[in-house]
């Protein structure tokens, strides 16, 4: 390998800005290639999951790089659940027994700006914007970019794909022998919709994330420091009650007052944000394996690149930021040989994000259909004392 010291990482997102951090600290150079404008500069993109729930898993993975408490800072925590029954009857589940323990929603594009400004500020990191990558030869680690000034290309002996579910670097992984790769779509899509504040206040309780449990489908709301909330609408993609039936803004509005009473009295501009906020597709997506040697240079995939799941747990970033700690732990215990140390992580990590991709399907089933029922409620009551 040329130089044991030089890593290239795809994707300035999430993970790939926290892979970066920790492999600084080891004192590596860090190069990050990202297609998207510095984020530091841009507006965050229209209906892309505004938030997320950050929970311990994440919060750990930060803590060791020291940026628990900047991120936290930003962060409102939410100690349960609030459902909101049809007639707008409300109940609260905390989400541990003691009530004291809570997931945290944080804003996806001021949690990304932190953690690029964190990686930019350690010695030997440096971003390379609007340079989507188009081609890998993984033998040689040659990467090839499209930039605003045309094509670009650039070597490491290190890849490590932190571009998301749909990574270009895995797709030039799935043309390689014995490379194992599936997705799996689910029936539903979402959408973003608003909840603005209210009189300056918060129009529902910060303290909890917000769902509307509606059997087949189901509607979540997560709060933002401007004291509005972002509501995410999970719905069957055909049938009744569906994106597909409701497919102009009438027909939608009727539904969704008839359906989500109390919170349409809080959104005036759900007419706009239906028409112009995309639907989003839930994919759960597996990759085995998650490194690949060439002659002289090694890929490895992080984050949703690896496995992208569906997000009813909350956990695909908070999974994504322990590949990061488990990729530095296989470091040291190798004394940084790169390949050995990403063939032990992938093989440790597979099956965590195997079981974490089941339970989010789980998932889905309880937040729209069980949590509202009685049998349900009562065993939170006995398990609550
Ligand atoms: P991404 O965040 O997708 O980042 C990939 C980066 O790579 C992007 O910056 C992209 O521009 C860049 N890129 C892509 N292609 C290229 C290319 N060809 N060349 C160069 N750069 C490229 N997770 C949680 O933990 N909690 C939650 O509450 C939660 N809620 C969610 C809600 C929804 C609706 C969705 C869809 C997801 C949710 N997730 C949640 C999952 C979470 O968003 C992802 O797991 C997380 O963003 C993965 O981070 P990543 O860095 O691997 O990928």
């Amino acid at each position: 390998m040329r130089s044991r010291h030089e890593v290239a990482v795809v994707g300035a997102g999430l993970v790939g800005c926290l892979t970066a951090c920790y492999l600084a600290r080891r004192g590596y150079e860090v190069t990050l290639y990202e297609r998207r404008p510095d984020p530091r500069e841009a507006a965050p993109e229209r209906g892309r999951s505004i938030n997320l729930a950050i929970s311990e898993r994440g919060i750990d993975a930060l803590r060791r790089v020291g940026l628990d408490e900047v991120v936290m800072k930003a962060a409102l925590p939410m100690p349960g659940r609030m459902m909101h029954a049809p007639d707008g009857t409300l109940s609260f589940q905390h989400y541990s027994a003691d009530g004291l323990r809570s997931i945290n929603s944080i804003s996806r594009s001021d949690l990304n700006r932190t953690l690029l400004d964190a990686a930019l500020a350690m010695p030997g990191v440096r971003a390379c914007f609007e340079h989507r990558l188009t081609g890998l030869d993984v033998d040689s680690g040659r990467m090839d970019f499209e930039t605003p000034d045309g094509p670009a290309t650039a070597s490491a002996p290190v890849v490590l794909a932190a571009d998301g579910a749909y990574s270009a670097v895995r797709g030039r992984l799935q043309f390689l022998p014995g490379f194992g790769f599936s997705q799996e779509y689910l029936d539903y899509g979402y959408k973003e919709l608003t909840i603005p504040a209210r009189d300056g206040e918060y129009a529902l309780d910060p303290g909890a994330l917000h769902i509307w449990p509606r059997g087949q489908a189901m509607m979540i709301a997560l709060p933002n420091p401007d004291r509005s909330f972002t509501c995410t609408l999970f719905w069957p993609k055909s049938g009744p009650g569906s994106f597909e039936a409701l497919d102009t803004v009438e027909r939608f509005e009727e539904f969704f007052a008839a359906n989500y009473a109390d919170a349409h009295a809080l959104m005036p501009d759900l007419a706009d944000d239906y028409a112009h906020n995309p639907i989003g597709h839930l994919v759960t997506m597996r990759t085995d394996p998650w490194q690949v040697r060439g002659a002289r240079a090694v890929v490895g995939l992080l984050g949703d690149a690896a496995h992208a799941i569906v997000p009813f747990y909350g956990q695909g970033a908070n999974c994504g930021f322990e590949d990061c700690v488990e990729l530095d732990r296989c470091l040291e215990e190798t004394g940084d040989d790169f390949p050995e140390a990403l063939a032990r992580y992938g093989s440790r990590r597979k099956e965590h994000a195997d079981t974490i991709a089941e339970l989010a399907l789980t998932n889905f089933v309880e937040m729209r259909d069980k949590v509202a029922s009685r049998s349900f409620l009562l065993r939170k009551r006995l398990e609550h004392g």
